[in-house]
């Protein structure tokens, strides 16, 4: 990271930052941006982390959430402290309209010094600094290298060991994809720098409500279709089945790995008929990539193995098209 000394400079005086992460934000966007906004307060920066939409429920116990802007909620409050602003961090996404609004105020700010980390494949070239590592496991990964760097590991607090085990945790399916010998190490240091991750499992993964459950069980029943041929699942969800079960933001998360459980199942789709757009969440294991498919037909982007996008077709013809897109993708998949 030859970056590193530059980036050491603009550090050392504080400054106003403003962290933006991704909408729809999991426990790695939220993760990262927490980890750096308590390492960055710690050297004396006053730092807002800015979100696009809300963060789900199971991550509402992590120190400092409660201090994100929520752009949605807060459009003028957030455009002034964009404004404020001397220094920008864009963690956990890899182009700007994955912020939204807040895009066009960050391109607005043409004087401000911008840090990119991230570990999609593909980032854009919006940020001055760019730190992009698609090998991470997650950005959290990338952030306790970036503050190891550059402060050693005693500038890991609690806090930060908390919200960096959150992202990696959960980017990782509980350590069961994205793993490397490297995150290992990086994880056991995080355990003898004091990471209680049995309480951290606990608080994360065992949240449920009753709804939850139940929400599981439809999806499993009811709106489950195997394309036993393509190796294929589909879970969706419609208008309806977000009303019966009070589907709010972060309570569909996970549901599209269950298909992944299935054997000889290599590709997974979740699609969900949210009020304005048709949400697809794709997942795959081993070679076949599920980013070019959401790059090419959804409008997304993400990870070989974990991508998403968005339809503005209906529901029905959302499912149509990607059961048409799936055999062309499999013909091209030799490994399957
Ligand atoms: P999820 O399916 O959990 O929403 O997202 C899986 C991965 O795909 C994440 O890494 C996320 O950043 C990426 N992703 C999800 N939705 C979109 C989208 O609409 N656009 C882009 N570019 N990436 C997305
Ligand atoms: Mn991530």
């Amino acid at each position: 990271m030859d970056q590193q000394p530059e980036i050491k400079a603009l550090l050392q005086i504080p400054k106003d930052v403003v962290i933006f992460t991704h909408r729809n934000p999991d426990g790695d966007a939220i993760g990262s941006s927490l980890a750096m906004y308590h390492y960055l307060n710690t050297l004396g920066h006053t730092v807002k982390v800015i979100c696009p939409s809300e963060y789900p429920e199971f991550l509402s116990w992590l120190p400092g959430v409660d201090d994100i802007i929520i752009y949605d909620m807060e459009e003028e409050r957030a455009q002034q402290v964009i404004e404020r602003a001397e220094l920008f961090f864009c963690l956990d996404f890899n182009s700007l309209d994955r912020i939204d609004k807040a895009g066009e105020h960050f391109l607005r700010q043409k004087n401000v010094t911008s840090i990119l980390i991230d570990h999609h494949l593909h980032p854009e070239g919006f940020a001055d600094f760019l730190i992009s590592e698609p090998s991470a496991s997650s950005t959290c990964e990338m952030i306790y290298e970036f503050i190891v760097a550059l402060a050693g590991k005693s500038a890991i607090t609690n806090v930060i060991g908390d919200s960096l085990f959150t992202g990696i945790l959960t980017d990782t399916g509980s350590f069961k994809y994205s793993t490397s010998p490297k995150l290992f190490r990086i994880v056991a240091d995080l355990v003898e720098l004091g990471v209680d991750d049995y309480r951290l499992q606990d608080l994360i993964f065992n949240s449920f409500h009753e709804k939850h459950l139940r929400l599981l069980g439809h999806c499993l029943y009811n709106r489950m279709e195997i394309l036993e041929k393509y190796h294929t699942g589909i879970i969706y969800l419609t208008k309806e089945d977000y009303n019966e079960f009070d589907i709010q933001r972060g309570d569909t998360e996970g549901i599209v790995n269950y298909l992944l459980k299935i054997k000889n199942i290599k590709v997974a789709a979740f699609i969900m008929e949210q009020p304005t757009i048709v949400k697809i969440s794709l997942r795959s294991k081993g070679d076949f990539s599920v980013q070019e498919i959401a790059k090419r037909h959804f409008r997304g982007g993400g990870h070989k193995n974990a991508s998403g996008g968005a339809s503005f077709q209906s529901l029905a013809t959302t499912i149509k098209k990607f059961k048409e897109i799936i055999p062309r993708y499999f013909k091209a998949e030799a490994k399957l």
